[in-house]
């Protein structure tokens, strides 16, 4: 036995490959009061997840020179490895895909609402060009004409509570978005990834459209699976996010459509906000932060609410947590997979222990956590990352400079 060789008993526990999460917002280097890549990733491997693809939001990552920069800020301060979606895509920076897809980075991010609404002409101009660099585009997909809509009667109402938010993103905006762009998808043969479904008419409409060939992959999301807008009651701001939160019906409906394969994959869109950022919303829902932490709970949040709940199988789970998300993102076989040739990726999961969601017992920066004080069986015990144990015992073991970059299809 070499130095570097180490004999983990395992008992009776799971071992699944390492998860990939194929969305999260990480922030670094512009909003590091919410996050940074090692703040972000100590958080991951506490979750299980030894592969995180990095969303943009308002920081533009659309030329090869800022792709390249955020990669060496990856490789200089993540603890898990990367990859990255680049965007948010537009007109102008439309040129740009072919330099971007060449560094690897095969996956881009566009609107259909604001802040980063883009029009008709535009979406599909950007389908034609990733499809012609074999890349993906990557939706968030509400419509903007209808959310505008709703918004103008809430304005005239003088609408400022955190239920108003939900009246906003109505199922009809997701639905409208998405039907639209999965026609786009198919008249242009193009490779279309529906961000962060969170209604029953979207799973129908990808449903349909699957049996149809179009190619289309969609995600959903841990708190569109636990939460509902009713929740909002409680919790107020802490609960915006976009998508909003929808009803029992459409929570149904994402657990069947993960079940039974329409849904792809399941992402964390951690994308948390100080507290200070969400409490503004109690006087005024507009201001406030929309997103949450959520990627240190997405694997005991799918054990104990998925697995241990018999909504989905074990095996449902590694497919929607580590080899699709892979898949779809080109990471595979290298990630998402245990087999010979693979990158050791691995995380041991106790599916009995039971333990209290607590936030000050996260890696996240903000300290909170929208499940706090929940009940949740099924926990991760040990992550490792390319051979390296990156968490055990509760803690974190990993230094930032041992990530790497993992470039998409290639
Ligand atoms: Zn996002």
């Amino acid at each position: 036995m070499n130095r570097f060789d180490e004999k983990i008993d395992v008992k009776n526990n799971f071992v699944l490959p390492g998860l990939v999460d194929a969305h999260a917002h990480l922030y670094d280097p512009n909003f590091m009061n919410r996050e940074d890549f090692t703040s972000g990733t100590a958080a991951a491997a506490a979750g299980g997840v030894t592969t995180v693809v990095e969303m943009v939001l308002s920081t533009p990552v659309d030329t090869a020179e800022r792709v390249r920069r955020k990669i060496r800020l990856g490789e200089e301060k993540s603890l898990i490895d990367f990859s990255l979606h680049a965007g948010m895509m537009n007109l102008e920076n439309l040129t740009h895909i072919g330099e971007i897809a060449r560094i690897g980075v095969r996956s881009f991010k566009t609107f259909t609402c604001k802040p980063y609404y883009v029009n008709d002409h535009t979406l599909m101009s950007l389908m034609r060009e990733t499809t012609m660099h074999d890349s993906i585009l990557n939706v968030h997909a509400e419509d903007e004409e209808s959310a505008n809509e709703n918004f103008q009667r809430l304005m005239l109402e003088k609408r400022k509570d955190p239920m108003a938010h939900l009246e906003w993103k109505s199922n009809a905006v997701e639905e409208r978005a998405i039907k639209k762009i999965i026609g786009f998808a198919r008249d242009l043969k193009a490779r279309l990834h529906i961000s962060h479904m969170s209604t029953a008419q979207a799973v129908s409409l990808v449903r349909k459209a699957k049996r149809k060939r179009v190619n289309v992959t969609v995600e959903t999301c841990p708190h569109y699976l636990t939460f509902t807008g009713k929740d909002m009651k409680k919790l107020g701001p802490y609960l915006k996010m976009n998508p909003s939160l929808k009803t029992v019906h459409d929570l149904q409906a994402l657990w069947k459509g993960l079940e039974d394969g329409t849904v792809d994959l399941v992402t964390s869109e951690h994308a948390p906000g100080e507290r200070s950022e969400k409490e503004i919303g109690w006087e005024d829902i507009w201001k406030a932060w929309g997103g949450v932490p959520a990627i240190e709970t997405m694997l005991p949040v799918l054990l104990s609410e998925g697995v241990n709940k018999r909504r989905i199988s074990m095996t449902r789970l590694q497919k929607v947590c580590c080899e699709n998300p892979a898949r779809v993102f080109g990471l595979f076989p290298k990630k998402g997979t245990l087999r010979k040739g693979s990158d050791a990726d691995l995380v041991i999961v106790d599916l009995k222990a039971k333990r209290k969601v607590r936030g000050s017992d996260l890696h996240y920066k903000v300290g909170w956590t929208p499940y706090e004080g929940w009940m949740l069986q099924g926990w991760p015990l040990m992550t490792i990352c390319r051979g390296k144990v990156v968490f055990r015992d509760d803690k974190i073991v990993a230094t930032p400079g041992d990530a790497r970059f993992i470039s998409m299809f290639q």
